[in-house]
């Protein structure tokens, strides 16, 4: 799907490119330190940013799983984020997070883009090139957020979203990868005179089955570059509208509408003989096959010399500054995440232990952290406890920065890092404050247990968990006006799995409950009314 705010361009003659931009200063990442690229055939690094749209409270779905032909459908209720998070994949992974996903789906992208595929469908006449024209443009991830919004649910929440969120203005490409099955379509993009370049995503769903998890990857990757190839002027082939002679419109076909045939053209995304035709069926022959990245389909993708054209025109004029380099070599990111506030503990509390996940940062081969203590209306001013890394050599993971430094409560620190690709120069630096307190009376929960349930709930509560992993796992209700508690569950051996289980509590008051659970020693709890 696209929204079309642009003036239509026609078919470029050639692929003009002159590259010369040196990014730009005002974009995060980008900076005058990134030399400017003289060789028009090097790669250009096209800045894009992943955001994870998440609801505010726990989400409960029934999900069909219909993606394994050797078994039947079977469905399930899942409880979770709805999404991936900092932490985990939302379904209880915590060794696959948003960060590494982002970076998982990005790189598939870039290998898409640098592996252009032979266009199958060809229109006759037209000369071809012997081997796929290469494509010199690749994704550089310059961020990865996290956002709990209600509002970007709502089904006219896309500009708003955008409004909200957007990062680096005209600089970076924001990919919004949310989780609405109300929404019909994979993905939608939008720009507007070149500018304001942004997508959404609603890719969740296929990771969310079992059997689709894997293949939901490539899917997801596939789909970004459909969704970008909009906002760098590409246009749907099937039509035969798309300002291309290289794509040949789709077969045209015998449409059965109920009762009647009409013709129409084809967006054959597979090979499928079972689809009706009267008597022209649509997707029966494999000439009759796409697996271009404009049209719909799940073939390892082609783009052609007119719509390759097409991208550079865009990026010479309005797009340029989405460029972020263009010099021959993969420019390093700095980018990680360290939650905050956090508590810091005596160690009979549990002590503190500061994480930096450095995942998201990409393309460095050596790091440099530092810190120190600042003044929350002061963060560039150091006021004590300096430490400096040094220049680490290899590739930042997740760091327990509590190691390297003594974090005291009530404080705030200044953390920044600095990343290096020693094959291409400029560094890049990130930086984040850190809130730390001495609440220690509620330690963060260990990873992905989810819970929810019927709100406001009657004789009946129905309860909705995802268990992790095994383990002991104590349901109750605590009436929070008499402190009084009913056990609903309690059991030792809870294995891990998305549960959904109806309590009869009709013998309770009415009022305000907390359901409590305990699981593995983690307390979780959601307060819940009693009509
Ligand atoms: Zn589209």
């Amino acid at each position: 799907m696209f929204f079309v705010f642009f003036q239509t361009i026609a078919q470029p003659l050639e692929n003009p490119f002159v590259c010369g931009t040196d990014g730009s200063p005002s974009g995060p990442g980008g900076g005058p330190e990134n030399p400017i690229c003289t060789d028009p055939a090097s790669v250009r690094y096209v800045r894009i940013a992943v955001h994870y749209l998440l609801r505010e409270d726990t989400y409960v779905e029934t999900i069909t799983d219909n993606c394994n032909s050797a078994i039947p459908p079977y469905s399930f209720t899942y409880v979770g984020p709805g999404n991936f998070t900092e932490t985990n994949d939302g379904v209880g992974n915590p060794g696959y997070n948003g960060f590494q996903h982002a970076e998982n789906f990005v790189g598939i992208a870039n290998e898409m883009l640098a592996d252009n595929q032979d266009h199958w469908r060809k229109t006759p006449g037209v000369n071809y090139p012997a081997t796929p024209p290469d494509i010199n443009i690749q994704y550089l991830l310059v961020g990865v957020y996290f956002h709990r919004d209600d509002e970007a649910f709502q089904p006219t929440a896309g500009l708003n979203i955008h409004t909200k969120y957007d990062v680096g203005s005209n600089t970076v490409i924001d990919v919004y990868c949310l989780h609405y099955p109300g929404f019909g379509r994979d993905g939608e993009a939008f720009e507007f005179g070149g500018f304001n370049k942004f997508v959404f995503l609603n890719d969740y769903k296929h990771y969310l089955k079992p059997y689709c998890r894997e293949w939901s990857k490539i899917n997801t990757a596939r789909s970004m570059n459909h969704e970008i190839g909009h906002t760098l002027n590409l246009i749907h082939t099937w039509s035969g509208l798309d300002n291309c002679n290289d794509t040949p419109e789709g077969f045209l076909y015998d449409h059965i509408d109920g009762v009647n045939c009409f013709p129409r053209r084809a967006n054959c995304w597979t090979y499928d003989s079972s689809e009706p035709g009267c008597p022209k069926k649509p997707c029966d022959e494999w000439f009759k096959i796409s697996n271009n990245i404009m049209d719909y389909n799940h073939w390892d993708p082609a783009w052609t010399e007119c719509q390759i054209g097409r991208m550079n025109q865009n990026l010479l004029g309005n797009g340029n500054p989405y460029i972020h380099s263009c010099n021959g070599c993969a420019p390093s990111q700095a980018f990680f995440y360290v939650r905050s506030p956090q508590a810091v503990c005596p160690p009979q509390q549990g002590g503190s232990n500061v994480i930096l996940n450095g995942q998201p940062s990409i393309n460095e081969n050596r790091y440099l952290i530092e810190i120190c203590e600042v003044l929350a209306n002061q963060p560039n001013n150091c006021i004590a406890g300096y430490f400096n890394s040094g220049w680490q050599i290899g590739a930042l993971g997740n760091i327990s920065l509590s190691t390297l430094y003594t974090f005291q409560a009530n404080k705030v620190y200044r953390i920044k890092l600095t990343v290096d690709n020693t094959e291409c120069p400029g560094s890049d630096v990130h930086e984040q404050l850190l809130y730390t307190t001495d609440d220690c009376t509620y330690p963060p929960p260990p990873c992905c247990f989810e819970m929810a349930a019927t709100n406001p709930f009657g004789s009946n509560l129905t309860v909705y968990y995802n268990a992790p992993e095994t383990g002991n796992l104590n349901l109750a209700l605590i009436n929070l006006t008499t402190s009084v508690t009913t056990t609903l569950y309690n059991s030792s051996a809870v294995t891990a799995g998305f549960y959904e289980q109806t309590f009869q509590v009709g013998q309770l008051p009415s009022g305000n409950y907390a359901l409590r659970a305990i699981f593995n020693g983690g307390i979780y709890t959601k307060n819940i009314v009693k009509l």
